[in-house]
């Protein structure tokens, strides 16, 4: 058994119930070549970097913006293009939920489920086309996600160190998050 299994949010049981969303968000062919998110900033939610502490993990940023790396660093569980992820039934939210994500958009600084285009997947994959089927899937989420990671993911788009990469590509805006009740 893995010794990561406690790491992801208990929300992930809730992700890979929805109908679609594993279909979605696995079996990716480029990441070999791609890259992109794990050399970007993998974030934690609180319960994660609860789970994190008592697995002795070495976690960097504070707050919101804690999380598994450096910016500049590509992920600690990552082992190449050949091996990929070392932890992926156990990764964290944030990885079983990307390409989709939640942004705070440029316009109006409220918060948006995207679809990031600078996934391969989404520009030239299996993801090509399925912006209609990303709306979905994210209205989905938001209506099961509990207020307390909605508030998480909110302060995460503020603390979060800007990735250029991520905001050189096309962003598909899907839908505004839901916010969480006062
Ligand atoms: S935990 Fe796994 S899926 Fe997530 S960024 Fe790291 S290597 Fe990639």
């Amino acid at each position: 058994m893995s010794r990561y299994t406690a790491l992801p949010d208990p929300f992930v049981t809730e992700l890979l119930a929805i109908p679609g969303f594993r279909e979605f968000t696995e079996g990716f062919s480029l990441c070999p070549e791609c890259e992109r998110c794990e050399r970007s900033l993998v974030y934690l939610t609180p319960a994660e970097q609860a789970s994190a502490r008592t697995l002795d993990m070495r976690l960097y940023g504070k707050g919101s913006a804690t999380r598994l790396n450096r910016k500049g660093c590509r992920c600690p569980f990552y082992l190449g293009p050949a091996q990929g992820c070392s932890a992926y039934a156990d990764r964290p939210l944030i990885c079983h939920l990307f390409p989709i994500d939640i942004v705070e958009h440029e316009e109006d600084e409220t918060y948006w489920w995207v679809l990031f285009g600078a996934c391969e997947e989404v520009a030239r994959g299996k993801l090509q086309g399925r912006v209609e089927e990303a709306r979905a899937l994210a209205r989905e989420i938001d209506r099961r996600m509990p207020d307390e990671l909605r508030r998480s993911f909110m302060a995460d788009a503020d603390a979060a160190v800007f990735e250029p990469v991520f905001y050189d590509h096309p962003i598909h805006y899907l839908l505004p998050l839901t916010p969480p009740a006062p």
